[in-house]
């Protein structure tokens, strides 16, 4: 039987298990992790990093456009839910299956920039595609493998998967979203050490067509989770039990994997016993990295779409692009994709240098460039009107020009949602936003400490909160005298710095004030992170135009324009998130809610004649 037994975790034991598995020390310089402590350090990112690609991944480049363009029919592989044996076959051909597997084991060796450049072209074309090529590596095999994995391991599967041997990630199950304390998949061991997995997994993307997964089981006597490589074999209890179906990404082999009693030999643990969450944590610090590339690849396509729309469409005596409105919008998504793409690429190019710990701001970039990405295909969708909302078989059976936006929108809306949605993102970045207080205070948020606890911690308290928080004000006295290479923009990066400070002390008097109940101040922390994220998009666009600029580069005056455009409109979206710190309706909203959840609103929802229940939900009990 593959029936999960799943955990009954508090939330408490929930935040303990992420807590446990988190990273603890950092690796290197975090860009994101110093300005929410008030040390905004523009020179760790300018100037920009820009490691550039190899001519072996240009000519790579050349050959996955052409493939994508003259092979890959996007409204086929839409329309009937299937990829189809001779595009996942070109896939394998051309290596990208391999993408970032070393040449060592039979794969294309890339980089991680030029992994996410590949997916940012694919992302302009499939998002289809894009899932199946990123499910694969970014979460599936290679990744963990790559980190983790023994000489044996990668010998044996990494050549497989750069072969075109499919990979799928399994954690996902019915009681398991976010929540990976309630993981219900077992492992358990036999007399020869080897593992045995019982369990059923959800929404596993390629899934329905992997050769191989990386698995996630919990042994039920030790409660540990550990990660295992698992062959697709129904003769050793796999089952594809179901394939699921979705809104957008329609060809996704994705499904209910069922594992009934699946023999795994003990050397096909990945890691060591109980490191499967932290492996897999880790693994997403960069493998996330491919989502905002590719939604950077929608963007760069919406806006080139709508420019030249807007510039031939004639409405109301002009070409709509002219009307004030629409001209905003145009500019604000050409100015929010330059904000995206500087923070991919950032997030990217840190990735690959030495003494960096890039986990916030692969976060951020996740969360940053999904959300905007998502901003910019509803508006294109509107400047587009009806055009943006009939399908590209449509468009073309009319004679018009077919471009689909309404597949680029059920495709990504999507990317909010899986590998952290949203919301863990933000939680994730609130967790780091928090922790030198956590260090430093931590007996003073714990609300299981003793008074003698809080009274000894108290010295060291005050040795860093008197110098910290006295520096925060005195450092905004040379802030004006600052920045000034940056001529135009300068201004920007002096609200950054400004700013920066101004964050890292209302979230000390959040502190101060919540104690303890900061856990639970979920949209104080959100805004938190929404300011800083913003700022440093703010800067890291800054830091490009400037760098473009200053180097002659021909977009130089263009990209400072863009930075200059996002800048100012991200000054406005920070300062009032920062007035709607102490200026809220978050604990009336919360009141309200929790009595929404108790019933209280019930007047709203569908009745029938007699007053009872009527809705969909209710009829489908
Ligand atoms: C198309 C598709 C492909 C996928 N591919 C894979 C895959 O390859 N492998 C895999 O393992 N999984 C996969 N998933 C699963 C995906 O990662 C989960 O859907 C995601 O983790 C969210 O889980 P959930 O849908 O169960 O939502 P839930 O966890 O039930 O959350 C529901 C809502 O509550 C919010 N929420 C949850 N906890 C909190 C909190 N503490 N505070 C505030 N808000 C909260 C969430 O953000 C969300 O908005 C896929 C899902 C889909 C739909």
């Amino acid at each position: 039987m593959a029936g999960n037994q799943n955990v009954n975790a508090s939330e408490e034991q929930a935040r303990e298990l992420v807590e446990q598995s988190r990273q603890a020390d950092w690796e290197g310089k975090g860009f994101l992790k110093n300005l929410f402590l008030g040390d905004f350090r523009m020179d760790w990112i300018d100037p920009f990093p820009n490691k550039g690609v190899s001519a072996e991944y240009l000519e790579f480049e050349k050959k996955l456009e052409d493939f994508l363009k003259n092979k890959v029919d996007s409204v086929k592989i839409d329309a009937t839910g299937e990829y189809g044996d001779d595009v996942i076959d070109g896939f394998r051909k051309l290596g990208a299956f391999g993408m970032k597997i070393s040449k060592e084991y039979g794969g294309l060796g890339f980089t991680n920039v030029e992994y996410c450049r590949a997916l940012e072209l694919v992302g302009r074309y499939d998002g289809n595609v894009t899932a199946l090529l990123s499910a694969h590596q970014s979460i599936g095999i290679p990744s963990p493998l790559k980190y983790f994995g023994t000489d044996d391991q990668k010998k044996k599967y990494l050549t497989r998967c750069a072969a075109g041997a499919v990979s799928a990630f399994a954690l996902t199950e019915p009681d398991v979203g976010s929540d990976p304390a309630r993981l219900g998949t077992q492992v358990t061991k036999d007399e020869n050490g080897d593992y045995i997995i019982t369990g059923e997994k959800l929404w596993c993307s390629n899934g329905t067509i992997a050769e191989l997964f990386v698995v996630m089981a919990r042994d039920p006597n030790t409660n540990k989770i550990s990660a295992f490589i698992v062959e697709s074999d129904p003769n050793n209890g796999v089952e594809i039990a179901y394939r699921c179906r979705f809104m957008g990404l329609r060809a996704l082999q994705n499904g209910v994997i069922k594992f009934h009693g699946t023999k795994v030999p003990k050397e096909n643990i990945i890691g060591k016993e109980g490191a499967g969450l932290k492996i897999a944590l880790t693994t997403l610090n960069t493998g996330r990295l491919s989502i905002p590339a590719a939604c950077v690849g929608a963007s760069k396509m919406m806006v080139e779409e709508c420019r030249k729309w807007s510039a031939d469409r004639v409405q109301w005596g002009q070409a709509i692009g002219k009307h004030e409105v629409i001209t905003h919008k145009l500019i604000d998504m050409a100015a929010m994709t330059y904000g995206m793409e500087s923070l991919s690429y950032l997030a990217t190019e840190l990735s690959e240098v030495k003494g960096y710990d890039i986990r916030l701001e692969a976060s951020a970039a996740k969360e940053w460039c999904t959300t905007r990405g998502w901003t910019i295909i509803d508006e294109a969708m509107q400047i587009k009107g009806g055009r943006g909302y009939e399908t590209e078989a449509s468009l073309k059976g009319r004679g018009e020009h077919a471009v689909g936006i309404e597949r680029a929108m059920r495709d990504s809306r999507i990317n909010r949602i899986f590998e952290g949605s949203s919301e863990i993102m933000h939680l994730m970045m609130a967790r780091e936003c928090v922790d030198k207080h956590l260090q430093v205070a931590g007996a003073m948020l714990d609300k299981k400490a003793t008074i003698g606890k809080i009274l000894a911690a108290l010295p060291s308290i005050a040795a860093f909160y008197i110098p910290w928080y006295a520096g925060l004000w005195i450092r905004g006295l040379f802030t004006p005298f600052r920045y000034g290479q940056y001529g135009r923009l300068a201004g920007h990066v002096r609200f950054v710095e400004t700013r920066a400070r101004k964050l890292a002390r209302e979230v000390f008097h959040g502190m101060a004030i919540y104690q303890a109940k900061m856990e639970r101040k979920q949209a104080f922390m959100f805004r938190a992170v929404d300011i800083a994220m913003e700022l440093t998009v703010m800067a890291a666009s800054v830091a490009r135009a400037n760098g473009a600029l200053k180097a002659g580069a021909a977009e130089g005056k263009a990209a400072v324009d863009l930075a200059d455009v996002f800048c100012k409109n991200g000054r406005r979206y920070v300062d009032t998130k920062f007035a709607e710190f102490w200026d809220n309706d978050d604990d009336a909203k919360y009141a309200a809610g929790k009595a929404l959840l108790d019933g209280k609103f019930t007047f709203l929802e569908p009745k029938d004649v007699t007053g009872a229940a009527n809705s969909s939900a209710a009829a489908a009990k």
